[in-house]
């Protein structure tokens, strides 16, 4: 009964038969605005133990009780990509975080670079909306959200494994072009309006931690650098999987 297509989001682990508790968002968004009863059925998801079809026992206004009923898919293995974005204005920044999690980042990470603009975020609500982006996508996890870094400081921490796609505006660069194995840990940089400058550019190439590195291409016009991310990820992650 009810609406099968609400899925939520949990922290608690998803077992046949072990009672859960709805946060108090969630409480007050089944019962007060989706006017859900007990017996309705939902789905949820934790990003670890898969997707559940789950059944409401218990709702009051401020408090739902689910019982998870059957798995409905089992976790699966998203392909490690980190977005690692020049922090954008409020809005851009929502627009980024909230396509990044639909595309399939694993990570995003924003970054403070010469010519960035803003600096200050507000985690909580991005948090939120990569919640609210893979609940609606069918995503199995929410990405990773971390907290500004400089350039620098990213640089210094850099896991030299994880191979770095640079979009580089100046489009002399060959095409982006997703790594032949899907399952391999890579992350795509991408700059601020103002662009990169060349120091930054030549500092990233020349860093001792980032072995593995290459500035691409995104076509041949000069994209807003939230179009950069949207068409970047896009190329590396839509033929992935996902399984
Ligand atoms: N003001 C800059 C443009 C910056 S665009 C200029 O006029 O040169 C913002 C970011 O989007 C860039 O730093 C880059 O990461 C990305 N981007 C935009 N267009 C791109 C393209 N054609 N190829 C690769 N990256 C691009």
């Amino acid at each position: 009964m009810g609406d099968p297509s609400i899925r939520l989001f949990v922290t608690s682990p998803l077992q046949a038969g072990v009672e859960l508790a709805a946060s108090e968002a969630q409480s007050h968004y089944l019962a007060n605005v989706m006017r859900r009863s007990a017996g309705d059925s939902v789905k949820l998801f934790n990003g670890r133990d898969g997707e559940w079809a789950a059944r409401i026992i218990a709702i009051s206004r401020k408090s739902v009780r689910f019982e998870p009923l059957e798995l409905t898919r089992p976790q699966e293995t998203d392909p490690d990509c980190w977005l690692c974005f020049a922090l954008l204005k409020r809005q851009k920044t929502d627009l980024v975080v909230e396509k990044a999690t639909e595309l399939g980042a694993s990570v995003i990470q924003p970054i403070i670079t010469e010519r960035t603009q803003a600096d200050h975020v507000n985690l909580d609500r991005l948090r939120a909306i990569a919640t609210e982006a893979a609940e609606q996508c069918e995503r199995l996890m929410v990405p990773e959200i971390r907290a500004p870094l400089k350039l620098a400081a990213l640089l210094n921490a850099w896991p030299s494994e994880r191979q770095m796609f640079i979009a580089d505006e100046r489009r002399d660069g060959p095409g982006l072009r997703p790594p032949a194995d899907a399952l391999q840990p890579i992350a795509l940089m991408t700059g601020p309006e103002g662009g990169w400058t060349s120091a930054e550019l030549d500092g990233i190439g020349a860093h001792p931690l980032v072995s593995r590195c290459s500035r691409v291409s995104l076509g041949t016009r000069i994209l807003r650098a939230e179009t950069a991310v949207i068409a970047g990820l896009a190329l590396l992650l839509a033929g992935s999987s996902q399984e």
